[in-house]
């Protein structure tokens, strides 16, 4: 049976990833008391299924890779004071600064005197677009089809078809390519792709990527499996049938604040609530979220001190 703990902090921070790391490191090493929960049971958020290159030229002059960026801001934070606790998901956060987490084995009530959200962002699901069809398996975001191969050591299908231009459907179109699978296409709505000049070179025109402007999924076709997808093309205002055994989605990210939701007032949220990373607006760049981060971390120090310089 589980029991409720308590804890009492200065600063609560939500989320491991980037910012929250940077965050909290900051504001430990200012001499603030820091919890930082995280709902995963390793540090580092989205960046250890990243194993691509292009992390940390801003903040420490040279590439790495996403699980290199991360274990190097991981072991900053863990030279503090800060306390991590790993597999804690917190459910609720209450106006009267406590907050509700499930970790392993235990629920713990924490109070705190400041609170960060760091919980990152979520991806647009194809299910947010008005596509008829079968549900059959098969789809999955952007992000979740990294995860699993990456993180998960799973497969997904052998001809993918890619719905959204966006980053993390161009570094994925070049991952397929590189395990020997066939990228059949990458439809965009808009005249132009997305995501960075970088990925659009390394990435599309590198690998040969067939790239359909103007389109976009309009039929799934096939069940319990995927088999096809019917792709609109809104410039010819023709239809295509595309075989594919699996559609991958990268229609954007959105920053998660729902912990947020019941906290807001008519004068926006409380004082002692402060939002950074991803959870604050979608950062292309993990040196930009650990910026954010750092920045905050040690402006919160600074409050808790009542202004004096630390
Ligand atoms: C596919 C992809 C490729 C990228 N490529 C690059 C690149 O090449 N170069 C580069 O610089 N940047 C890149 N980025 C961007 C960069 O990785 C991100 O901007 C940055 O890592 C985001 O950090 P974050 O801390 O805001 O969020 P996240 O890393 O998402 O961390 C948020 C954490 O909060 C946890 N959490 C959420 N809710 C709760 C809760 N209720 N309780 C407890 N924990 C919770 C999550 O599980 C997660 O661990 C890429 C991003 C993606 C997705």
């Amino acid at each position: 049976m589980s029991s409720i703990g308590t804890r009492t902090t200065d600063i609560l921070v939500i989320g491991c990833g980037a910012a929250g790391m940077a965050a909290a490191a900051a504001a430990a090493s200012c001499g603030a008391r820091v919890i930082l929960a995280d709902d995963r049971d390793r540090p580092g958020g989205i960046l250890p299924q990243c194993v691509h290159s292009g992390f940390g030229l801003g903040r420490y002059g040279n590439e790495m890779t996403g699980p290199e960026y991360s274990e190097k801001e991981f072991s900053r934070f863990e030279k503090t004071s800060a306390v991590y606790l790993p597999g804690t998901r917190v459910l609720e956060i209450r106006p009267d600064r406590t907050a509700l987490a499930a970790g392993y084995g235990e629920i713990t009530e924490v109070s705190f005197s400041e609170c960060v959200i760091a919980a990152g962002c979520t991806e647009k699901p194809l299910w947010s677009l008005p596509v008829p069809g079968t549900r059959p398996e098969g789809i999955y975001t952007a992000g979740e089809a990294q995860e699993l191969i990456e993180l998960g050591g799973r497969d997904v299908g052998k001809r993918i078809f890619i719905l959204g231009s966006g980053d993390i459907g161009q570094i994925m179109a070049r991952r397929f390519c590189q395990l020997g699978k066939t990228v059949a296409g990458m439809a965009e709505s808009g005249d132009h792709l997305g995501g960075m000049k970088r990925n659009q070179e390394e990435c599309i025109k590198a690998f040969d990527i067939p790239v359909m402007l103007h389109s976009t999924v309009t039929r799934i076709h096939g069940y319990p499996c995927l088999e096809g997808v019917t792709v609109h093309h809104s410039d010819t205002g023709k239809d295509e049938y595309v075989e594919c055994d699996t559609l991958i989605t990268a229609l954007g990210l959105l920053p998660d604040r729902s912990l947020a939701e019941g906290l807001v007032k008519e004068d926006g949220y409380p004082g002692w609530l402060h939002f950074c990373g991803n959870a604050d607006y979608v950062h292309e760049i993990a040196d930009g979220a650990s910026a954010q981060g750092e920045k905050l971390g040690h402006e919160l120090a600074r409050k808790l001190m009542h202004g004096k310089e630390v």
